[in-house]
Order: structure tokens, then C-alpha cells, then sequence
């Protein structure tokens, strides 16, 4: 090694360009520490992984924040180091992370589509693209080959180089920080494909929508995509200052859930007075939505994410022929329907992942040309991540996305 190269770099002390060290600092989550957020990470150092075939490894500028790692720190619903051993991955340990920004550091054999010194953001998803469900013509997210990177699969963004496939990787807009380009991706394109990929459940304008956790990261990105094409977003939310953030984006209103109470799983539908009495808080929660709405219409699309909670109400309170749309289940996956809502008003209820390649460009060219804004709301240090992720375990993380600096400098 030339004398002037180093096998580990403290963190944001960029190395020549296209040197890849030995060794890395990242924030790591092993099992013996699984737990809430705030004990499941530790910054360790490691090594480096190499780039195979088809594969980039990317100096990591910023890395986004999002739930999945506070489940990975848990270690439920899925133990995702002992899942990938079960696979036979050699690593012990998760460095998690599914969205960042960064630089083209090296590539792997095969691929064109990226260089070294490129500036990229990094989108949330894995698979094979010579998989056969995909040859034949599978939306890559339906693949059996699919899988969350920074998740399920090892080497996110929490690290100073991340290792991802080269079609992980999307031109970074210049006039995005490293910050704000790291991120937004994540929540923005999957409450994109929520909301435009399941025709002719798509908004359209003129159409209620209801967001569940409309300050949070998919909902601040749920209530800026609605606006932008044309709907009419009304949020929930669970204080006034949340509402007033989800106004300022562009809410028609919002509704505090604090102030209904038939919350959780639906009664027995044989029990009458138990039913009776969840009616009564249901219809009145749907009473606010109309007066927030300024008109007595029913969401076409639910955009569902708080499960278990929630869903009874999303599904009454979606409209006849509508659709409620979920990608997550964060007060729990029991989901009770009354199949009388779903048959005789033939509602669609849709479960969505994440999203693929083109839906992340149409996000990404949302932010480029200022029609989305990443609501970058909180900036920490990269050894901050996983106290991000407590604040985001304990609902108390402030409304929008938040971002780490990995090598980045403020
Ligand atoms: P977030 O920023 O924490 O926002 C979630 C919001 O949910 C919070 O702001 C909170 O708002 C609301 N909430 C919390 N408890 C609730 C309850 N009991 N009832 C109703 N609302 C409640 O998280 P996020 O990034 O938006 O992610 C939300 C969920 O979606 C997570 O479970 C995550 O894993 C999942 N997700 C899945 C995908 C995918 O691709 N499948 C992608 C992104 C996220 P209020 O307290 O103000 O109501």
C-alpha cells in the first residue's frame, strides 16, 4: 500500500477517490444487543465488503432513517441476522440503512451503468434481475427474489461504504443536499406506489384521500404526492402542532386521534352492544372526516400503515368501490375486517412494498424540480443512529425524515 493510503479513515476523512480501505467504521446492531434502538446500535469497525459482479460500493455522504431498523434492533418480528445465517451468510452482525446518499466508490465486474466519482442516491430494495419471475416479466418488487437491503439484506447505509446492486443507484439532483437526497426515497416511494401504483386505484384529482400519520415520513410524503396530483389529502394525526405541519404541506385538515377512543381490534361481530358501541365511535370519526373535508364523501384511497389500530376504521370508512392501501403493521398484523364492508361496498383492500426502479425515478424527479420537498426535519451525527431510531421507536422524532451524516460534514 502506497504510504499515503490508510486501511481505516476516520469518519469524514474521504480517502483518495477509488481507494477502498481494509476496514470501515459503521453503525452496527448484533444480537446479543437486540433491544430498543438506544442499546441495539454501537459503532464498531469492520471490514469493508467487496463489490461482485453487478454489485457498487458507495461512500456513504448521509443515510436516511427509517422503522425498518428499529425492528431490526428489536429483533421482531424478525431476527434478520439469524434469517440470513439460516441462507448462509457468514456475518454476525446488521448494518442497517435503506436509503442514503453518496459517491461511486467501486464497481464490480459488469457493470456500466455507474462509475467511480458519481454521485448517487441509493433506492431500498434488492433482488436478481435473472431471476425467472422477473424474465418473465414480474414488477421486480413481486419477485420471489426480493428483499430489503439495509434489512433483510446485509450492508446498508450505516456504514461508511454500503454495498448495494448497480440499479440501487439514481443520479443524485444537485440541488438536493447530501442530507435531504438521503433522506426521502424510502417513504416517498413507497407512499408513491401506494398511492398511484394499484390502478384504477390511483388519485386522481378531486379525490379524498386519508393518510394515517399524516406528519410522519410517509404520510408527509403521502400529503405532498396527493396535493400534487390533483387529490384532496386529509390527515390524522395526534397533536395540533403535528396538524399544523401536515397543513403547511398542503393538508385540506387533519383529525387528532386523540380525541376518539374505539381504537384496536374489532369486537365480535356476534356481540351486538360491543359492536354498537365501536359503531358509534367509528361513524363519528367518519362524522370529522366530512367536516374536515368540507363535504360529506368517503376517502377513495386509505393510506394505510399503523395496522392493527386502524384498520377497522380504514375499511369503514373507505369509500364504496375504494381501496385501502398498507405497507406496514406498526401497532401490530392482526387485521380485522368485517367482510360485510369489503363485499357489499366492494372495496379493494391492497397490500404495497416499497417500489420499483421507475417509481423511485418519478419520486426522485418530484424532488429535483421542487415539487416534493424530503422534509428534512432532523439532522444527527452517525453516531447518533440509533438514537434517531429511539425517537423514532418512542413516536416523540419530529415530523418529516430524518437524516444521519455519515461522512458527510455540516
Ligand atoms: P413514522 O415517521 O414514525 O410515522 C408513523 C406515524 O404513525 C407517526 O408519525 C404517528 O403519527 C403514527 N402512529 C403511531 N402510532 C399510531 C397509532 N397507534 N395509530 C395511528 N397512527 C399512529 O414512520 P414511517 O416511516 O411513516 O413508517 C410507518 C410504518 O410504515 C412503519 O411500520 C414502517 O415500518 C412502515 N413502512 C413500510 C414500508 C414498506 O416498504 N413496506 C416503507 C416505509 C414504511 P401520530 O402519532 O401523529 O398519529
Amino acid at each position: 500500500m502506497a504510504d499515503d493510503l490508510k486501511d481505516l479513515y476516520p469518519v469524514g476523512e474521504m480517502p483518495p477517490l477509488g481507494h477502498v480501505p481494509a476496514r470501515m467504521h459503521a453503525a452496527v446492531i448484533r444480537p446479543e444487543r437486540y433491544g430498543e434502538p438506544d442499546q441495539g446500535f454501537a459503532m464498531e469497525v469492520v471490514d469493508v465488503p467487496r463489490a461482485a459482479r453487478g454489485q457498487v460500493l458507495v461512500y456513504v455522504m448521509a443515510a436516511g432513517i427509517n422503522y425498518n431498523n428499529v425492528w431490526a434492533s428489536l429483533g421482531y418480528p424478525l431476527d434478520v441476522i439469524a434469517a440470513r445465517r439460516r441462507k448462509g451468510a457468514a456475518e454476525d452482525f446488521h448494518i442497517g440503512g435503506s436509503e442514503g446518499s453518496g459517491i461511486v466508490w467501486a464497481v464490480g465486474e459488469g457493470v456500466t451503468s455507474v462509475s467511480v466519482g458519481d454521485e448517487v442516491i441509493l433506492s431500498g430494495c434488492v433482488w436478481d434481475e435473472t431471476a425467472p419471475d422477473i424474465r418473465l416479466g414480474a414488477d421486480p418488487m413481486t419477485s420471489s427474489t426480493q428483499a430489503a437491503w439495509g434489512y433483510e439484506a446485509n450492508y446498508g447505509s450505516f456504514a461508511q461504504f454500503a454495498l448495494v446492486g448497480d440499479y440501487q443507484c439514481h443520479p443524485k439532483p444537485a440541488g438536493l443536499s447530501w442530507e435531504e437526497a438521503a433522506c426521502f426515497l424510502l417513504t416517498g416511494a413507497t407512499a408513491y406506489r401506494q398511492l398511484t401504483g394499484w390502478a384504477p386505484h390511483t388519485v386522481e384529482p378531486g379525490d379524498p384521500v386519508l393518510i394515517w400519520g399524516g406528519a410522519g415520513g410517509l404520510g408527509s410524503m403521502a400529503i405532498q404526492i396527493t396535493r400534487q396530483r390533483g387529490g384532496i389529502p386529509v390527515a390524522v394525526v395526534s397533536s395540533d402542532d403535528r396538524g399544523k405541519f401536515c397543513l403547511d404541506l398542503g393538508a385540506k385538515g387533519y383529525i387528532n386521534r386523540n380525541e376518539f377512543d374505539h381504537w384496536g381490534r374489532l369486537p365480535d361481530t356476534s356481540d351486538d352492544k360491543a359492536m354498537a358501541q365501536w359503531l358509534k365511535g367509528v361513524r363519528a370519526f367518519g362524522s370529522k372526516f366530512w367536516e374536515v373535508l368540507g363535504e360529506r364523501r368517503a376517502p377513495k384511497i386509505v393510506l394505510e400503515h399503523s395496522g392493527q389500530s386502524t384498520i377497522p376504521t380504514s375499511m369503514y370508512l373507505c369509500d364504496t368501490a375504494g381501496m385501502v392501501v398498507i405497507c406496514g403493521g406498526t401497532t401490530g398484523y392482526n387485521a380485522d375486517v368485517d367482510l360485510r364492508f369489503l363485499w357489499m361496498r366492494q372495496k379493494r383492500l391492497q397490500g404495497s412494498h416499497f417500489a420499483n426502479l421507475r417509481q423511485c425515478r418519478q419520486v426522485i424527479e418530484l424532488a429535483a424540480s421542487n415539487q416534493l420537498d424530503p422534509c428534512l426535519s432532523w439532522v444527527g451525527e452517525f453516531h447518533e443512529t440509533g438514537h434517531a431510531h429511539q425517537l423514532m421507536y418512542e413516536n416523540k422524532h419530529p415530523s418529516g425524515n430524518m437524516a444521519v451524516r455519515v461522512n458527510a460534514r455540516g
